[in-house]
């Protein structure tokens, strides 16, 4: 049964009101409260009681038959929820807005929050090393504006893109935030590029909308007010710029979804101003930055190798640092001299580290005390940070370097949250302040009254129960206390006969009976007056200490971000250290000059064999592109993705594994890397290689670093050295590019490219033959290789002898046979030059025996015609 296909005025009143409340979320899963439970209904209990097994039962709802319902436990609501996030549904939920007991006849209510993957705040359903962002995206012609949220933290960032780049640099951002929740409206779903991309690399929930959720009009400042922005003047966004639509769908969503969210987004980070190396989404996952291609896992990417941090603020914003890495040499300075002064005293940083192991995450607890949901352990969290602030202060003012002095600044050491903190609230409060005993013997003057009733009120009961013994001579006599009917004097069986009259009958057990007296009832009720009215005032007292933290908002922020910082530089110089990491320098002459580098990760995966280091040397003029040769196993991904990553951890401030590096800022990295077959998006092996290389040769400059390992492979061994020849030869020369270019192939033909254009340097893997077997050396030398030595890595690959001893056969065959073929070319050539001399003689001799002198015109015409049959 559905609710479509009913006839709503026969439903119960509360059944006409669910049907009311789901006209309006149609689209979304209805949690709709009914006592302890969130109920669902109809098609919602139909649907949620197959995605998350739950029973399907029915309840009256005026018709003849009942209604489908399921349902799940409000206090464990965010298990379930989390599961139908994660299913790809919304759900909207829909809250009593009145005590039931209030109320006569129908309880009123209403949804008081929409759950979607891009607007989570409970922790439980978040991970806390990443931030999880809402992104509003708007195209109009060849415009876009892009602004993403995160609703946990508070932080807000702006893109405007124009011109024939702006769906490559939407594209590039989007891979970098990954959005759990895009909004767009219907050009961007036209534009083919961009809405392939989101279909297919990214995995998130999309949402089109009008072009009027995103219209300035329909908004202004009356959704941009909710979030401390007052205009779009005070942002400088002009009402009918791009980005004013961008940000206006984005917060007007925010705004219709978190009705209760006030106040918690402060700045708008706008990022024309400020450009960040482009990293694309191939070489994102490429480089392994944040997880491994295979197994989607943090171990084995560069993040596992520099990750040491020690709060929850730290280890996001060390991602968001890896995923964006500066192009200004100045800001990369000021970082790599903060990692520089912390590496050289090892005895501070772990001082430093250990404070910040008691700090709380500062920025998600700032997010539920603006929605109004921190409990009173997250207060007391936010409370004992504080308290460490002025430890972790002290320590960095030691420090006298721009970036840590800078950080110690932003921090404050939030005196005003911890005084009342813990003025206000016990030692270890309670999850729960319903569960009471929340705040501090002498904060509260009328608690403590109340309190002393209570304790009192011990005293009066133990009083009435002495007095009554000696009155009745019931010795066993005591007073004890239920929920149902509260004080009441317990006589036993064998002094029933001693019961005075004034006793009143509440109930008869075997062996004993409960009576009440009218002394008794008025104590009960001065008590139990007592303990209500101690849970309200507790609960009065604790929402003001809450919502005085909320003015704190912008100050807990600016600290949250700066602690944040100094977790990410601690985080750096611990792998600097402990993986011996060198600080390198930074320049912008183009040169990249490593000495002994290593890959950062291999080096620490790698158990059975050691790291060989290796040298690297590119510049923008002779040395720009590296041919690199060597048989497949030797090393060359290897060695290339490690020039990647040492240049991409100086440019976010880290030290790098290597003895010495300088590293020129490059703008772009860009790789083609192996075969990262994409056929779940219907592309074969080779369209992937041709579009990346595309991508390289359509978006690089000269400054970028582009990496390219076996292109033109996917093909036959014709095309792919042609194609391979041909896309050095445009990196290499054309004026546009000439960028820094690391070039593995397996084609030893490549090697003559360095005879040929200028700027191609050629080096190889050494190998070792020993006999018919092969030893890699994992040292990258100068000059190219001079064979394929193929066969032999099927044979360290374990490929059966018979097999091996059939492809050296037939190798021997193809090599006699190209000799052959080289030999019939030569005499070809050598016959060529033979018949060029004999023709060159004949025409000297007849030249000599001939006296021109003595002939006439025509006999000298016929000469010269007979002499031209030889030229
Ligand atoms: P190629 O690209 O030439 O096929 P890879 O770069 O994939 O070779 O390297 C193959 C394996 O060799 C790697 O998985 C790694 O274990 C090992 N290796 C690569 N470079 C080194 C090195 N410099 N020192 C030690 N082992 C290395």
């Amino acid at each position: 049964m559905t609710l479509k296909d009913i006839d709503e005025s026969k439903l119960t009143p509360m059944m006409q009101q669910y049907a009311a409340v789901k006209k309006k979320y149609k689209n979304h899963i209805l949690f709709y409260r009914l006592g302890d439970f969130y109920e669902m209904f109809f098609e919602d209990a139909l649907l949620v009681s197959k995605e998350l097994e739950l029973t399907l039962t029915g309840r009256d709802c005026g018709l003849e038959e009942r209604a489908p319902m399921c349902g799940v436990p409000y206090h464990a609501c965010d298990v379930y929820l989390k599961k139908l996030i994660e299913k790809g549904h919304m759900v909207a939920i829909c809250e009593q807005t009145k005590d039931p007991s209030e109320c006569q006849g129908l309880v009123p209510r209403e949804v008081i929050r929409v759950v979607t993957p891009g607007t989570l705040i409970e922790s439980s359903m978040l991970d806390e090393s990443s931030n999880n962002y809402l992104c509003a995206f708007y195209m109009k012609a060849k415009e876009a504006s892009l602004c993403l949220a995160d609703i946990s933290t508070g932080e807000v960032h702006l893109f405007e893109f124009s011109g024939k780049d702006t769906a490559n640099s939407a594209i590039n951002e989007l891979s970098r935030f990954s959005p759990s929740e895009i909004l767009i409206n219907d050009a961007v779903l036209s534009n083919k590029e961009i809405s392939a991309f989101i279909r297919e690399k990214i995995k998130t929930s999309v949402q089109l909308l009008e072009d009027a959720d995103f219209d300035p009009e329909h908004h202004t400042d009356e959704v941009l007010t909710q979030f401390s922005v007052n205009s779009l003047d005070s942002l400088g966004l002009k009402a009918d710029s791009i980005s004013a639509f961008a940000v206006c769908g984005l917060f007007a969503y925010i705004h219709d979804t978190q009705k209760a969210l006030v106040g918690r987004f402060s700045e708008i980070t706008r990022h024309d101003a400020d450009p960040i190396m482009t990293i694309g989404f191939t070489a994102r996952r490429n480089l392994e930055l944040t997880e491994t291609l295979r197994n989607k896992q943090k171990k084995g990417s560069l993040l596992w190798v520099i990750s040491n941090t020690k709060t929850s603020m730290g280890n996001r914003m060390l991602k968001s640092w890896l995923e964006q890495p500066l192009i200004n040499p100045a800001k990369i300075i000021d970082r790599l001299n903060a990692v520089e002064q912390l590496v050289r005293d090892p005895v501070a940083l772990g001082e430093i580290k250990e404070v910040l192991g008691g700090v709380y995450d500062l920025e998600r607890l700032m997010t539920r005390v603006m929605y109004k949901s921190a409990s009173p352990r997250d207060i007391k969290s936010l409370s004992l940070t504080a308290l460490k602030l002025p430890d972790l202060k002290k320590q960095l003012s030691a420090f006298d370097g721009k970036l840590l002095k800078d950080c110690n600044r932003r921090i404050s050491t939030l005196d005003a949250i911890s005084n009342l903190v813990e003025n206000a609230l016990v030692d270890e409060p309670p999850a729960n302040v319903k569960d009471g005993g929340v705040i501090r013997d002498g904060f509260n003057e009328q608690l403590d009254g109340l309190r002393n009733i209570i304790s009192g009120g011990k005293g009066i009961i133990d009083d009435i129960a002495e007095r009554e013994k000696e009155k009745t001579g019931i010795k066993t006599l005591k007073i004890g206390y239920n929920r149902v009917f509260g004080y009441y004097i317990e006589v036993t069986k064998s002094y029933y006969d001693l019961i005075p009259d004034n006793y009143i009958r509440k109930q008869t057990l075997t062996n004993c009976e409960r009576f009440i007296t009218d002394e008794l009832k008025v104590a009960e009720n001065t008590i139990l007056g007592a303990s209500d009215k101690i849970l309200s005032l507790e609960q009065e007292i604790f929402t003001e200490v809450r919502d005085f933290i909320a003015t704190q908002l912008r100050i807990v922020q600016d600290t949250a971000t700066a602690v944040a910082e100094v977790d990410v530089l601690c985080s750096y110089a611990t792998a600097a250290i402990k993986n011996n990491y060198t600080k390198p320098e930074i320049a912008i002459d183009g040169i990249i000059n490593i000495k002994n580098g290593r890959h950062p990760v291999v080096e620490l995966m790698q158990t059975d064999e050691v790291f060989v280091p290796n040298d690297t040397y590119l510049d923008l003029g002779s040395n720009r592109m590296s041919v690199i040769t060597g048989p497949n196993m030797s090393g060359k991904s290897t060695y290339m993705r490690q020039v990647a990553l040492i240049t991409l951890m100086a440019q976010i401030g880290c030290f790098v594994p290597a003895d010495y590096a300088k590293i020129s800022v490059v703008d772009q990295i860009f790789t083609r890397i192996g075969a990262s077959d994409d056929l779940t998006a219907g592309q074969s092996t080779f369209m992937v290689e041709m579009s990346e290389v595309a991508d390289i040769v359509k978006h690089a400059t000269k400054d970028s670093l582009v990496i390219l390992d076996e292109v033109g492979r996917g093909t036959s061994t014709f095309d792919g050295i042609a194609i391979a020849r041909s896309v050095s030869e445009y990196i290499s020369t054309s004026r546009s590019l000439g960028c820094k270019t690391l070039f593995a192939t397996h084609y030893h033909e490549l090697i003559s490219l360095e005879d040929e254009l200028t700027g191609v340097k050629n080096y190889s893997v050494a190998v070792k033959r020993q006999g018919d077997n092969i030893k890699f050396l994992r040292k990258i030398v100068p000059g190219g290789a001079d064979e394929s030595y193929g066969i032999e890595v099927a044979k360290l690959a374990g490929l059966p002898s018979k097999i091996i001893g059939r492809a050296k056969s037939l190798l021997g065959e193809m090599e006699a046979e190209a000799i052959k073929a080289k030999a019939a070319a030569a005499k070809a050539d050598a016959d060529q030059i033979s018949f060029d001399k004999i023709s060159d003689s004949i025409v000297t001799d007849k030249l000599r025996k001939t006296n021109i002198d003595e002939m006439n015109d025509e006999e000298l015409r016929a000469f010269v015609k007979d002499l031209l049959r030889y030229v």
